[in-house]
């Protein structure tokens, strides 16, 4: 089993700011604490592992699974019947002498337990207000999950896709959380991007599909490149159970500090439904044409985090080796994912050089993700490029307005291998 690294944390978020792909909200002006914004290449990377959650669970010919996008500003009544406003909560405790807010079981091991405040629940939902006029009518909440959105849905995707069950309901979008301890540069902030699918199906076959949920998550952090050993199942026990699931189960990734919640997979059997047709009178049931029966269908919920897994994949792709007395950092990113696939580096910024490398250029942006690279020098530029993540490099040199040929280096074996430009479609479609 891996072990956590502790230093990874600091050397993976020095390369994400300085390279681009996340940087600190509102810095001109100090910074705002846990906030952050995606920079070029952070918003690539997002897109990208966004694109394959959409692609994977939409390749599944067995099921239906309908994307929505929700507000996320719904009405009160939404946090109400689900129980957000009374019990959203988590028990916070304050450090007298600095006035600190902390979780109470992630209070700091070097503050002193005595000069804490009893524990008192804190709501993690922001609450702002719509219209004119403030009043407790005009209270309105930043949603704290996607999850609602879909179930306040259910009858409307149900009644114009003339689904059936099983089914999902996917959605990927901003979360608001008001986090006591927000931390770990991306992994826990206020504000953050959820990738959930709501899966309705009957109860009999509700541990069927929640065994196929949970492998089929497991398989699509392999797939986008997040190695085996630093993922892990972790079934919640009785007690740590929230009020409406009869089972959850977390998978876990090996942050830099140790295991932690990547994604968790639960069974909310009718709840939400249940919830929801009681408060808003509505019918939220389900006509089964096999049984000539009404029911409210089992939910089962894969909730994973976009900034998180965005993170996860930073951490899980970070490398460094030693070349010719020099450190090397990079990101392995796979070829699906990373952000910039081929860096397209001329020699020189005569224009001979870069002509072709603009009509290279041409032939590949149709099908990759792509840049032409002039600044500084060739070795400074391989250089930028390996920290960025991209897998492969297309050198132009004066050889290549001979030849027609130029030099493909790989990021990972930083071999060189000289190749026709006609031929270049062929090698990257090949990989
Ligand atoms: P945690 O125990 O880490 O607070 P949670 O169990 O409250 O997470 P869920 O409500 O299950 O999280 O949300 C589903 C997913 O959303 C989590 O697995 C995580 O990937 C992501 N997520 C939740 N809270 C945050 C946050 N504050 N920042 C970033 N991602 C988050």
């Amino acid at each position: 089993m891996e072990e956590p690294n502790r230093e990874l944390f600091e050397k993976v978020v020095k390369v994400a700011q300085a390279r681009g792909f996340v940087f600190n909200a509102s810095s001109i002006y100090g910074g705002l604490r846990s906030s952050y914004d995606y920079g070029p290449l952070g918003v690539l990377l997002k897109n990208n592992i966004s694109k394959y959650w959409w692609k994977d669970i939409d390749n599944d010919s067995e099921i239906a699974i309908f994307p929505v996008d929700t507000a996320i500003i719904q009405s009160s009544e939404v946090w109400k019947a689900s129980g957000h406003i009374a019990e959203f909560s988590d028990p916070m405790v304050d450090h007298k002498p600095t006035g600190e807010r902390y979780r109470a079981d992630q209070v700091p091991d070097d503050i002193n337990k005595e000069d804490l405040t009893e524990p008192r629940q804190f709501n993690l939902m922001f609450e702002t207000s719509i219209g004119p006029v403030q009043n407790e009518n005009s209270t309105v909440y930043l949603r704290p999950e996607t999850a609602q959105g879909i179930f306040v849905n259910f009858e409307n995707v149900l009644r114009t896709m003339r689904a059936k069950i099983p089914f999902g309901i996917a959605n990927i979008g901003k979360s608001f959380r008001n986090e006591i301890t927000p931390g770990q540069f991306i992994f826990r902030t206020r504000e953050f991007e959820q990738m959930e699918i709501e899966f309705f199906c009957k109860e009999e076959d509700e541990n069927k599909w929640f065994d196929y949920w949970v492998k089929k998550r497991m398989e699509w952090y392999r797939s986008i490149g997040i190695p085996d050993t630093s993922l892990r199942l972790r079934e919640h026990s009785d007690n740590e159970l929230a009020h409406y699931a009869s089972k959850t189960v977390d998978i876990e990734f090996l942050y830099p500090w140790g295991w932690g919640e990547l994604e968790g997979i639960a069974n909310r059997g009718t709840f939400d439904l249940s919830s929801h047709e009681k408060a808003s009178g509505k019918d939220m049931s389900y006509f089964d044409p096999e049984t000539n029966e009404k029911i409210t269908p089992t939910v089962i919920e894969p909730a994973g985090g976009l900034t998180r897994t965005l993170f996860a994949l930073l951490c899980s792709c970070y490398d460094e080796e030693e070349v010719n007395d020099t450190t090397r950092t990079l990101f392995r990113f796979d070829f699906n994912i990373a952000p910039i696939q081929i860096g397209i580096l001329p020699l020189s910024k005569k224009d001979e050089l870069i002509e072709v490398s603009n009509n290279i250029k041409n032939i590949l942006q149709e099908n990759y993700r792509t840049e032409i690279d002039v600044t500084q020098s060739i070795g400074k530029r391989y250089r930028r490029q390996d920290e960025i993540g991209t897998p492969y490099c297309i050198t132009v040199d004066f050889d290549s307005l001979d030849d027609n040929s130029v030099t493909i280096r790989s990021r990972d074996s930083m071999e060189q291998e000289r190749i026709l430009i006609t031929a270049l479609p062929g090698f990257f479609s090949d990989l």
